[in-house]
């Protein structure tokens, strides 16, 4: 799944840590309900301000915790070789983007369980504190929430659903076992799409026995699993269809350029209209100084087309992302993705001159070619 619109916090072991916006409403519904209902009922008599302190720390550690699951992961990845893109917080928890696939049964399974077992390193360590800190009492619920929270957080992620971590454990057993990638894909996902319906179902039937926002929490995290399993199984598929083919093979070699001095209202009228093209170089003198999309087009203001150029619009050549024609078409698309463009340049390696465009229709149609002839 990606994540796009995050607020950066920083680096950890050179990794981007970045919050999602929806975090922000599980963390003041996690410290809303220690602060507000949860500790006043475990442990009354405490001032209302005590309460909400002790519930933001735990809140804030909860949060931490879930960082050092994902480093866990991630660990584990960067030391086999795998890049770690970044580790994003959200509304479910959190997410580390490894960079891809791992090589062997053995990498997955060892990526995959490292995040369960820091959370359960984690439980014991909170236990010892509230061990420790038994007799100061905002201190005992701390750890004793925290202790309860990270042993459930590990247990969880040990279901054995693909995408979650017990179903990365799974998909590497099934592996190791079938010494196939894509069968044990099919069966952890398969599972994960099982756990996810069980998650929907028990949540409503939670609604409908009166636990209604209980119910509804869990019913909201089947359907997102749901959502992930289908993802993580296409996401795949996709991968192993463009693994081995590069750039060079799909791109589109003819691309007309327009001149630097075409307005936009010409461009639209005589180009996109008739055409179809959704990207143009813009070249003068023969050498592509930039490229202008459809998008840079809707940017401007209907009533400035016939004064703006496509130079004033376009994006030069410089400041964008390129693709080489020998790169992996995996890797570009992969690329594309994260940038969230539709299309990349592609320029020679020997003269940095323009080769070809490659546009995700490029690949779309390779795709569905590849499947029909059943290659
Ligand atoms: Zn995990």
């Amino acid at each position: 799944m990606s994540l796009t619109r995050s607020i950066p916090l920083g680096r950890i072991l050179g990794i981007p840590l970045g919050l999602d916006y929806s975090w922000f409403l599980i963390f003041a519904l996690v410290t809303w309900s220690l602060a507000g209902s949860y500790f006043p009922a475990q442990y009354p008599g405490w001032s209302t301000g005590l309460y909400w302190a002790i519930g933001l720390a735990t809140s804030l550690l909860f949060f931490a915790s879930v960082v050092l699951h994902e480093l866990g992961h991630s660990v584990i990845a960067l030391r086999n070789g795998i890049p770690v893109r970044s580790i994003t917080l959200f509304i479910f928890g959190g997410v580390a983007q490894i960079g891809r696939e791992p090589g062997s049964p053995g990498v997955e399974f060892r990526v995959a369980i490292a995040g369960p077992i820091v959370s359960f390193a984690l439980a014991g360590l909170f236990g010892a504190l509230g061990g420790l800190g038994a007799s100061i009492a905002p201190i005992a619920a701390l750890a004793t929430y925290l202790t309860y929270i990270n042993g459930s957080l590990g247990l969880f992620n040990l279901i054995p659903g693909f995408p979650l971590d017990g179903g990365r454990v799974f998909r590497a057993i099934v592996w190791r076992v079938t010494h196939s990638f894509r069968r044990a894909t099919e069966i952890a996902g398969g599972a994960g799409h099982f756990f996810a319906w069980l998650f929907i179902f028990w949540g409503v039937w939670q609604m409908f026995a009166g636990n209604f926002v209980g119910g509804l929490w869990i019913a909201f995290i089947g359907w997102f699993l749901q959502n992930a399993a289908t993802a993580s199984v296409q996401q795949m598929t996709l991968e192993r269809l463009l693994t081995g083919h590069t750039v060079g093979e799909i791109m589109t070699r003819e691309c007309p350029t327009l001149a630097p001095d075409v307005t936009l209202e010409q461009l639209v009228h005589d180009h996109i209209l008739t055409t179809g093209r959704r990207f143009f170089p813009v070249a003068r003198a023969g050498r592509v100084e930039g490229l202008l999309t459809l998008h840079h087009v809707k940017e401007i203001p209907r009533d400035r087309w016939a004064t703006t150029t496509v130079e004033q619009a376009m994006t030069p050549l410089a400041q964008l992302r390129r693709a080489h024609p020998g790169d992996s078409l995996w890797n570009a698309m992969q690329e594309m993705t994260a940038d969230g463009v539709n299309q990349l340049p592609v320029t020679d390696t020997a003269n940095g001159e323009l080769a070809g465009v490659l546009a995700r229709d490029n690949v779309l149609t390779f795709v569905r070619t590849l499947a029909e002839v059943g290659v």
